[in-house]
């Protein structure tokens, strides 16, 4: 079948190809995207920020139906709202069977010759692993479905928080992963405070349920953490962007045997971070990577449910041959919008 795809071809340049769907081997499937989200992984990719070689075929959060599939794939029909979470796995590594499939080694594979590298979402057509899909069911609209992949990245970094109901969560930064923490720690039940330099931001994560917003930039900032959580200091702080010297501020906002999740990296932003905090007051730092089988399960049945309100996220729907429109648009607005291609 012709398959028009976007390929990023060096740093600041892309190209519409048409090219064949391959056949499908009998544990794939052939879906038709409806909708592909522009994360910032790409947009950093496409900029030179993020080495990657080239030509890239990107477009890992995917929602789409299903138009075919391989002989020995069982549980989908034609036409069915599905999303696909990408990238391989080989539950044969020593990180797959010890639960860590997020770190499968075999993850970026070897490519057949002739075969783009990337996720490949940002197409007409994709083909995936029967275990890459997961159906949508009719709650929510198909679009939605490309939340799934950044949801279960939060979902995974909520687990390995160990913060329990009723317990209050500090988010730091209010991007569209800072917004996904806030909507799924309120549905379990938590009290959240996001933490965000931009006013249109915080606005923001307020509309959308946040029970304090704090501007970082105000003088004695950390103070009103601290007394929103009774002078005690919140059981998870879940970092997602600020750098060094926020990530050791984190350390001064959680409670006694409290977690600090870091969520983002922080590259060359050297750490240097205040140790015997986390000795005196017996703090748990703690990482998150990606995303585990577990944790795309569970992200889709939550989404599914509907019960998340995600209206305020802003999906906007780009038409693929303005692939560059969509990029500058994303750049622009800081990614307050989730620009979402289609072919
Ligand atoms: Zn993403
Ligand atoms: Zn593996």
């Amino acid at each position: 079948m012709n398959n028009r795809i976007l390929v990023m071809t060096a740093v600041g340049k892309s190209e519409l190809r048409d090219v064949q769907t391959k056949p499908l081997s009998e544990d794939e499937v052939l879906i038709k995207v409806e909708a592909c989200g522009l994360c910032t992984w790409e947009r950093y990719i496409y900029s030179g920020e993020e080495p990657a070689g080239f030509p890239f075929h990107g477009g890992h959060e995917t929602a789409g139906t299903v138009v075919e599939m391989g002989d020995a794939v069982q549980g989908l029909t034609p036409g069915l709202p599905v999303a696909v979470v990408s990238w391989k796995r080989c539950n044969a590594c020593v990180p797959c069977r010890r639960g860590f499939d997020n770190h499968c080694e075999t993850m970026m594979g070897e490519l057949p010759e002739g075969t783009l590298w990337g996720p490949a979402g940002f197409a007409q057509y994709l083909v995936v692993k029967r275990y890459e899909v997961f159906p949508l069911g009719d709650k929510v609209p198909v679009h939605f479905g490309i939340l799934a992949e950044p949801l279960s990245c939060v979902v995974r970094s909520i687990k390995r928080s160990h913060i329990k109901p009723e317990e209050k969560a500090v988010v730091i930064g209010a991007g569209l992963m800072g917004l996904l923490f806030m909507k799924v720690l309120k549905h379990r039940g938590n009290r959240v405070v996001v933490v965000q330099r931009s006013e249109a931001r915080r606005k923001l994560a307020l509309s959308m349920g946040a029970d304090l917003v704090v501007d970082p930039q105000q003088e004695g900032w950390e103070n009103l953490v601290i007394d929103y959580t009774g002078g005690y200091g919140a059981e998870a702080i879940f970092y997602t962007a600020g750098g060094a010297s926020m990530l050791n501020t984190c350390l001064h906002l959680a409670a006694i045997g409290g977690s600090i999740l870091m969520y983002a990296p922080l590259y060359d932003d050297a750490a240097v971070l205040e140790a015997d905090v986390i000795h005196f007051r017996e703090l748990n730092v703690v990482g998150s990577i990606r995303h585990d089988k577990e944790s795309a399960f569970e992200a889709v049945r939550l989404l599914g449910s509907g019960e998340l309100d995600l209206q305020g996220l802003n999906l906007v729907f780009e038409d693929l041959e303005r692939f560059e429109e969509g990029i500058e648009r994303a750049n622009e607005d800081r990614n307050i919008h989730r620009i979402m291609f289609r072919a």
